[in-house]
């Protein structure tokens, strides 16, 4: 509870006080200090200040500020059942629980994208990992917990961001977090040898003055660059703590977690050496850690900055504006102003009385500055903030002598070159499909026939009856088909982690972002799009890596005109049946037709649905890193894991369901009904007429629907109904015949042959541009968050269908 809430006469014990250093600072002056007992003197509902007395004197807080003191009530406290709360008086039990209370750390992850963040969450929460849900903006957030010597800290991986500024929703969301969650202390994770530029984003930190402790990830790298770097020195210069760590191998995570609780706790830096550092201490006698001085550094902007900062620091803090100087530092706030940062102009006018004087204040020493200067304010300020960076690291850092950045930019110049790039990528991205249907041929088919195998034995075994027949028709083939994916999907996971993790990834994105800025993407929608030949799932899966939500979006929906593996097995048979002299230029033309068709999707959506195109990005090329192995197995474990957890239950449901309206209704003696009767025959026959212009007969229609569940049904369903079942060698050759020989039973068309040529091209343009499979819908609805954009996928992909097979139908018997 916060102190703000109490009323009068009550009492409570502080655990914690919220808020930026200089608040604690001078709360804690006034005797707020973790295990004081407070009780309130007067608290006039929504009146401030309230009155408290504290260590046997009166005080007045401010609401706000009252607002931000965590205090443990009797009440609170009589609810907890602790040993020897009879004999100890009421507020030596309220003292023992706020310590308790006191030791639970909120602690967030913010840093430059791949620092490493992500790695050091996982390594410090192990199995407690569990992933979030969306927030407001386009990201996932990560939370964990973690319990060291009495204390739990919880975790928060925050999104990646280069700096804190209004630019990017991923920037304002961290700012936002920081001001409005106010973690206890926030862990900097930092490139450690790229230095020069993740502590750009410290001395924004620095400017919020809030509590910071510094991973210096990577730390493997700097030692065996040859990199000397005196962090020690370096943490005083900054007054902020350091622990050097390895987030791929788990270096260095007790000292992290030791460096976050004495900096929770006030007890200053612990040794920074790697190996035994200083237990910490007991949340020992109460007010004097709490009390601890508080020293912060300011980062000096030279003296005209200094005085405009001044000038709006002074105008900021006007007692009118009384709360906000509690939750911002006023400081940050000024040099927001200074830098034009639009957010902060809106706290501004949000919170200020006087924010008519404050914003022309901020106008009229922004001129003065870049007056003085000639440059832009901003840059003024950036210059100053690189300006310190630099002299922090020219005094404890020093380079050693292998250069791999030279390394890297010699990779660089091969693989990212005008006329090699392209082949390359090419080349790789053949090589990983191929080295994934290569390998995963051989798991598949051992799934496969095990799968076989146990329905054999189990028709055999059990009595012919309706739950037999849906244990093996249902259950097990449809967990079979979901396992059959899984060996494809693990390998195709595990190169495209590799890809990732080696630094190559990021050249992908940027030889490919001028191709899909065309229509509307960027390089990231790359790879998601070419994942969608395999399985459209894991694809849509994979446009997380998107941070732009609408870009992400737009991906989404393109991925299902990527023409799935599974969708292969249909094209197959109808181009073996009927274009058996152009196969592979058919099927080719195929592919190819999918692609164009997301072409146009992507250039008709981006111009009319999703107009934000999105920030210019910085592209930025990671140095070469050789991935170990520990990361790359947890990444693809993890991915895998993922889609059978989220789509194994939807196939399965698909499957069961399949077979129910292929069962029911239930013939006289209790026998299921004959394909046509059942429900699904009737849906089929219900839904012929919508596709009848387009060609396709009943049969067609009722596979067609089959194909909702799960595309490669498409076949078997085909099989089932044309009487020509697929031989035991997967061999088509006999239902090809029937397709072939199939007339019209009656109706108009009597007698004339069901399929020809054009028909069966209508149908397989069809087949590529159909709702994609349920467990595709579903991805969509929850890597969206919207059930409106799965639900549009469905029906624009349904209306392109039938509109291009239409075409098709018509242009080619013109044509033939
Ligand atoms: P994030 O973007 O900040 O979340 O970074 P990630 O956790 O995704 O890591 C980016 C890449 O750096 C991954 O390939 C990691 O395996 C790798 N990585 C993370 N920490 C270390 C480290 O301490 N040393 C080395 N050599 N690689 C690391
Ligand atoms: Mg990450």
């Amino acid at each position: 509870m916060r102190l703000s809430d109490l009323s009068n006469g009550e009492k409570g014990v502080i655990c914690k006080v919220l808020g930026r250093g200089a608040f604690r600072k001078r709360i804690t002056e006034m005797g707020f200090v973790k295990g004081q007992v407070v009780t309130v003197v007067k608290n006039a509902p929504l009146k401030s200040p309230i009155e408290y007395a504290i260590m046997g004197y009166n005080v007045s807080l401010r609401r706000s500020e009252a607002g931000m003191v965590e205090v443990l009530t009797e009440e609170e406290a009589a609810q907890l059942d602790l040993a020897g709360a009879t004999t100890a008086t009421i507020d030596e039990v309220l003292m023992r629980t706020a310590q308790a209370a006191g030791s639970v750390i909120n602690v967030a992850f913010v840093g430059n994208p791949n620092t490493g963040k992500t790695s050091l969450f996982n390594q410090l929460a192990g199995a407690h990992e569990h992933v979030g849900n969306y927030s407001g903006v386009t990201v996932e957030l990560k939370k964990a917990q973690v319990k060291l010597d009495g204390y739990t800290i919880n975790l928060v991986d925050l999104p990646g961001t280069y700096s804190l500024t209004a630019y990017s929703p991923e920037e304002v969301y961290v700012r936002r977090y920081i001001a409005e969650e106010m973690p206890d202390v926030i862990v900097n994770v930092v490139d450690a040898t790229n230095l020069e530029r993740n502590l750009y984003l410290t001395t924004q930190l620095i400017d919020m003055d809030v509590k910071v402790v510094m991973a210096l990830n990577m730390y493997d790298e700097l030692e065996a660059h040859g990199d000397r770097l005196d962090h020690a020195a370096l943490g005083r210069m900054l007054d902020i703590p350091m622990a050097p760590t390895v987030g791929a191998r788990g270096r260095g995570m007790r000292e992290l977690l030791l460096a976050i609780v004495h900096s929770y706790e006030d007890t200053g830096l612990p040794r920074p050496t790697r190996g035994a550092a200083a237990p910490p201490r007991r949340p020992a006698p109460l007010a004097a850690t709490a009390g601890a001085p508080h020293h912060h550094i300011h980062i000096y902007y030279g003296a005209a900055v200094e005085e405009a900062i001044a000038a709006l620091q002074l105008l900021l803090r006007s007692p009118q504006n009384s709360a906000l100087p509690d939750r911002y530092s006023t400081r940050f706030l000024a040099i927001k102003l200074l830098e034009k940062d639009a957010v902060a102009a809106d706290i501004v006018q949000a919170e200020c009385a006087n924010a008519a004087d404050i914003l022309a204040t901020a106008k009229r020493r922004i001129a003065d500055v870049e007056a003085e200067f000639k440059e832009d304010s901003e840059t003024v300020i950036a210059d100053a903030k690189y300006g310190f960076v630099a002299g922090a690291l020219r005094e404890t850092l020093r380079h050693g002598r292998e250069d791999r950045h030279s390394r890297t930019r010699k990779i660089d110049n091969l693989v990212t070159s005008r006329a090699l790039g392209f082949p390359i990528f090419l080349l790789l991205m053949w090589g990983m499909f191929y080295a994934t249907f290569a390998l995963g041929r051989y798991p598949t088919e051992w799934i496969s026939r095990g799968v076989e195998l146990l329905s054999r034995g189990l028709a055999a075994a059990l009595p012919p009856s309706l739950p037999a027949d849906l244990l093996v028709s249902g259950v097990i083939n449809g967990a079979g088909s979901v396992l059959a994916f899984l060996p494809n999907i693990l390998l195709l996971f595990f190169f495209i982690s590799y890809f990732e993790d080696s630094g190559y990834m990021a050249r992908a994105v940027f030889i490919t972002d001028k191709l899909m800025h065309a229509i509307g993407l960027h390089g990231k929608s790359f790879i998601p799009l070419i994942m969608g030949f395999g399985c459209n799932v894991p694809a849509i899966m994979a446009t997380r890596t998107i941070e732009n939500r609408t870009q992400r979006r737009l991906t989404m929906l393109l991925i299902p005109f990527m023409s799935c593996s599974a969708r292969l097995p249909v094209y197959v048979l109808l181009i073996g049946a009927f274009f058996p002299r152009h196969a592979g230029t058919v099927l080719f033309a195929v592919y190819l037709a999918g692609i164009a068709i997301a072409i146009l999707s992507g250039l008709l959506f981006s111009k009319f649905l999703f107009k934000d195109k999105g920030q210019p990005f910085v592209m930025e090329l990671p140095p070469y890193r050789r991935p170990s192995f520990g990361t790359l197995a947890r990444h693809t474990w993890h991915k895998g894991g993922q889609y059978l957890r989220k789509n194994g239950l939807t196939i399965l449901v698909a499957s069961v369901a399949i077979w129910g309206l292929s069962t029911f209704p239930l013939q006289p003696h209790g026998e299921r009904a004959p394909y046509e009767q059942s429900y699904l025959g009737q849906l089929g026959h219900a839904v012929q007429p919508a596709l009848a212009p387009l060609g396709f007969d009943g049969k067609m229609s009722i596979s067609l629907l089959t194909g909702v569940a799960a595309k490669e049904t498409v076949v078997s369903t085909l099989g089932v109904l044309y009487r020509a079942e697929v031989e035991d060698d997967g061999s088509t050759a006999r239902l090809e015949q029937r397709l072939r020989a199939e007339r019209h039973p009656s109706g108009p068309h009597r007698g004339q042959p069901v399929f020809t040529p054009p028909t069966a091209l209508a149908c397989i343009a069809f087949i590529l541009l159909y709702l994609p499979c349920v467990a595709a819908v579903v991805a969509i609805r929850r890597e969206s968050g919207s059930r409106l954009i799965a639900a549009f996928t469905v029906a624009y992909t349904t209306v392109v269908a039938w509109l291009a097979a239409f075409a098709v139908q018509r242009v080619a018997a013109a044509l033939m």
